[in-house]
């Protein structure tokens, strides 16, 4: 596979990579954010949630405490039985009821079990004493515990069936140093008090409050409530441990409470704030637990941070993360094109013309760098490669027209062989058509050659065929042209020529071999000589056989001697 596609499939084998890593950092972060947010979110909303319940409650405690501490009360309370201090102690009553934000109070007596009311319509003016509580009652339970337990203040939820409403009852003990002489205090109707400090509209954040039991007191699902739940035993309490999902967040709740009721009081801005996760009906919620030493109750507030804040609200740090992730590997794959892949596949093109023989550089794509180099180094190796082959293509040319010299020499005299002979008649004959004109062609042969070879050896013959090479190459014009046709033949082609040339030039070469040549032993050379002029449109068989024939003559008349051929006209006729 080439490498364009190779580092494009890496490219979008590191996309995929990068964005399912960043995915996973990206939650990983979100999520440590969000958590980090939900445990401060948690500690405010849980001070503030506080703060919102204590706030209506702590002056109706405030006052009833007060009115637990009313001397004319507590006098009255010793001496139940005392009309006068009954009147002065209504009467007191009476007075707080007015400033009591529900208008109503209660008071009860331990040892008559008297118990005193009036509410907000002031219904029960002159009969307030409503009625006397009973031990066996399961409804007056409530009155005997709290005398039981002996703890100065209780809150407590409630319905009250002669009153037919349910209300959060504020309950405190009346003392005599430590004698218990009864209970007073105030109610909230509970549907306002949800509807105000629990159920408020905030998405994500629910809100409840336990008592010192975990037993719920306060929820926006009135169904999870515990009522009157100081008569029940352990164990029929609908505790906080119903809400949670798994054993494991129970214990983590319960441990949480312990801790914080154990650092003992601490006022509502600056109460610790425990906050660990846990399942509620499937889903997750941050539980951040305070609390209410005033109260002796405990604040549970639960963030739901899927809702609160979601991962998707950090949505866009993530495209921009992928978008820059997609941008920068586009980037690298474009700048890496074009200076690595565009101008290899240029290369590897250019490879491809010199590897077919074209060595001109004009085609050689640029790069920079290292790529430029050696594209650089390349052009140097085609401009090398091109040289030498000019180098060596000169020297085959060379080398051929010297072969092409040789095999047109006769090796022993330098002169034209009969090749080389050949092919200037052929270049002559169509000379002489063209422009008209005539040449002449001697044919010579050496005078009983056998003789010479059969006499003195082939030795003396070779250096006879030698001399008459040498004497030829002297004899003839610039122009003319001297061959060994074979054996002891020899060919003169004489051009331009006509019949006085002809017989003066014929004759200077006979009478020169038989003058100027002269073998070991004092023998002597001669030739005889065909001689023809040949004109344009012969043929150079005709030519040849002209010559030929005129040789033949010659010899036939005693050697040594110049035979002309006549005109074609006279030979034909
Ligand atoms: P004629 O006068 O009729 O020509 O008689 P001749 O003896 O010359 O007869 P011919 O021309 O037919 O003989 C040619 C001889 O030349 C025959 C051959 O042995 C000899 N010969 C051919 N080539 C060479 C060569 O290269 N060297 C030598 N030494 N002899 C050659
Ligand atoms: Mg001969």
């Amino acid at each position: 596979m080439n490498l364009k596609p190779r580092f494009l499939i890496l490219t979008a084998a590191l996309i995929l990579l990068a964005s399912t890593a960043a995915w996973f950092a990206f939650e990983r972060i979100a999520e440590g954010i969000i958590e980090q947010w939900g445990v401060r979110l948690a500690e405010t909303q849980v001070r503030y949630d506080s703060a919102r319940l204590l706030q209506p409650l702590s002056r109706e405690i405030a006052l009833s405490k007060q009115m637990a501490n009313s001397q004319v009360i507590r006098r009255w309370a010793v001496n139940p039985n005392d009309a006068a201090l009954e009147r002065e102690a209504i009467a007191e009553m009476e007075s707080f009821r007015s400033n009591f934000q529900d208008g109503s109070y209660f008071v009860a007596l331990k040892e008559s079990g008297a118990y005193y009311h009036n509410n907000d319509k002031d219904e029960f003016a002159g009969q307030q004493l409503r009625y006397h509580l009973k031990p066996e009652n399961p409804a007056d339970r409530w009155f005997y515990q709290i005398v039981e337990q002996g703890r100065d203040f209780h809150l407590n939820v409630n319905p009250d069936e002669q009153l037919g409403v349910t209300k959060l009852w504020i309950d405190v003990v009346i003392r005599d140093g430590d004698r218990i002489l009864g209970v007073v205090g105030t109610g909230l109707e509970l549907d306002r008090f949800i509807r105000e400090v629990v159920r408020v509209a905030q998405p994500g954040i629910t809100t409840l409050f336990a008592d010192h039991n975990g037993a719920i007191q306060l929820y926006r699902d009135p169904r999870y409530i515990d009522f009157a739940t100081i008569v029940k035993r352990e164990g029929e309490k609908n505790t906080i441990d119903r809400l949670l999902d798994s054993e494991t967040d129970r214990q983590h709740m319960r441990l949480a409470m312990q801790a914080l009721a154990s650092e003992g009081p601490a006022g509502a801005s600056d109460a610790r704030v425990l906050s660990h996760f846990v399942k509620v009906e499937g889903k997750r919620y941050l539980a951040g637990v305070a609390y209410l030493p005033e109260i002796d109750w405990y604040e549970v507030t639960l963030l739901d941070l899927g809702v609160l804040m979601p991962v998707h609200s950090f949505a866009s740090v993530l495209f921009i993360f992928a978008t820059t992730l997609l941008a920068a590997l586009l980037l690298f794959n474009y700048v890496l094109n074009r200076l690595v892949l565009n101008p290899v596949a240029a290369l590897e093109t250019a490879m491809l013309r010199v590897s077919d023989g074209d060595l001109t550089q004009a085609s050689l794509p640029r790069g920079q760098g290292e790529i430029g180099r050696l594209i650089a180094r390349f052009g140097a190796m085609a401009e090398s490669v091109r040289n030498h082959t000019r180098d060596l293509e000169a020297r085959v040319a060379e080398r051929t027209e010297a072969l092409h010299r040789l095999a047109s020499i006769d090796a022993l005299t330098g002169l034209l062989n009969r090749r080389g002979l050949s092919e200037r008649l052929t270049e002559e004959i169509s000379r002489a058509q063209r422009e008209q004109h005539t040449f002449g062609l001697l044919w010579i042969d050496i005078d009983l050659f056998k003789e010479i070879n059969d006499y003195q050896g082939h030795a003396v013959g070779d250096e006879a065929l030698a001399a008459v090479g040498r004497l030829l190459a002297c004899s003839i014009r610039p122009y003319d042209c001297a061959a060994r046709w074979g054996g002891d033949e020899f060919l003169v082609l004489l051009s331009p020529c006509d019949h006085e040339a002809l017989a003066r030039l014929g004759e200077r070469i006979r009478a020169g071999v038989e003058a100027g040549i002269e073998l070991p032993g004092e023998t002597g050379v001669t030739v005889s000589i065909g001689a023809c002029l040949a004109g344009p449109g012969e043929s150079l068989e005709t030519i040849l056989h002209r010559a030929d024939q005129a040789l033949y003559a010659a010899k036939a008349e005693g050697r040594n001697r110049l035979c002309i051929a006549g005109d074609r006209s006279e030979e034909m006729a």
